[in-house]
């Protein structure tokens, strides 16, 4: 049966005809493991999968029109089970969920369940998996999701098909960026900050950008002050931090300053790349960034680039925030 589906997925062109096809040529494996990095689509793609197996239009997968779908959507499908929030990944709720799964009898002629985050499964749970991927109940698939299968038991892996998934190309993120209102230097900018992982592009446009911009402009200050302006910034950032989380540990507002640090990289790279003529990540920031790379010479970038790094690796060994940013700043100048 020729389907015409319906998704809305950018880039994992392999993947989406894998599967289409095991739906047009009714050949359901009992197993997926979907495996790739957050942030790739990969809950999307299942869902899709699901809708499409499930939808009841002859033509259009999914059609978003017929019963079926709207349950779907409702989330009061029946014959879908779900899975997977960290909560709910311990041994009993996985049992309860597999027991429930094999019990349960069938309302449309196939059954799907979704397991999220198996990454995080404990061994327990991984051995209850593992019964029923070896005796799978009848007329049933499912869908293993994991950022990562490093930890996974070899012999889950071993019962089920794989599916890998990778960065997006540059291609397919402009073609799905191109759907969204953003301004050429927003686009590219958020293109070389995402990876090709659209989930940390869409974390990113969340509030607008306005988060990235704030800090942008907050990194653009630290870098163009003064060490005496620098020194009053840092201490003004930290009494609102320690305000805003009292009960902080200190490496804890290490971690919440790594951002920062993370993305000051960004920028003492982008000055370096001006300098060297190399096209920068932060394109919405270029002509700040060009003003301001006039003071700074090449080899304190460098420096710079390496000092910060030693800043980051010290933020997990409990060492005051506020004394590492310091030193940082006063490496700067
Ligand atoms: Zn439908």
């Amino acid at each position: 049966m020729l389907y015409d589906f319906k998704w809305p997925i950018y880039g994992h062109q392999n993947q989406l005809k894998f599967l289409q096809e095991t739906i047009s040529q009714d050949k359901l494996a009992n197993t997926y493991l979907f495996y790739g990095p957050s942030g790739l689509g990969k809950k999307t793609i299942a869902h899709y999968f699901a809708k499409s197996l499930f939808c009841q239009d002859a033509k259009q997968k999914p059609c978003d029109k017929c019963y079926h779908c709207r349950m779907i959507e409702k989330n009061t499908f029946l014959d879908f089970y779900k899975i997977g929030s960290r909560e709910e990944l311990n041994a009993e709720n996985i049992r309860e969920f597999l027991r429930n799964l094999s019990l349960s009898k069938i309302n449309a002629d196939h059954k799907l369940a979704i397991i999220y985050n198996t990454e995080t499964i404990n061994i327990h749970s991984a051995n209850a998996l593992l019964k029923t991927l070896e005796e799978p109940p009848a007329n049933t698939t499912i869908i293993l999701l994991a950022d990562s299968i490093v930890n996974l038991p070899a012999t889950v892996i071993s019962r089920a098909q794989l599916l890998k998934f990778q960065s997006l190309r540059r291609q397919d993120m402009e073609a799905w960026l191109s759907n969204y209102k953003l301004t050429p230097e927003e686009k590219e900018t958020i293109i070389n900050l995402s990876f090709g992982r659209p989930g940390l592009a869409l974390r990113m446009m969340d509030d607008d950008l306005e988060n990235f911009k704030k800090s942008s402009n907050f990194i653009l200050k630290l870098l163009s002050s003064n060490t005496f302006h620098f020194m009053q910034a840092v201490d003004k950032w930290f009494a609102v931090l320690k305000k805003e989380y009292p009960g902080y540990k200190v490496y804890e507002l290490g971690i919440l300053t790594k951002q920062y640090l993370d993305l000051m990289e960004v920028f003492l790279r982008d000055l370096l790349w001006i300098k060297l003529d190399r096209p920068i990540v932060n394109e919405m920031y270029k002509d700040q960034l060009v003003d301001l790379s006039a003071s700074f010479s090449e080899e304190k970038l460098l420096k710079n680039l390496l000092s910060l790094n030693k800043i980051k690796n010290k933020l997990k060994y409990n060492i005051s925030p506020q004394l590492l940013w310091e030193n940082l700043l006063l490496s700067l100048k």
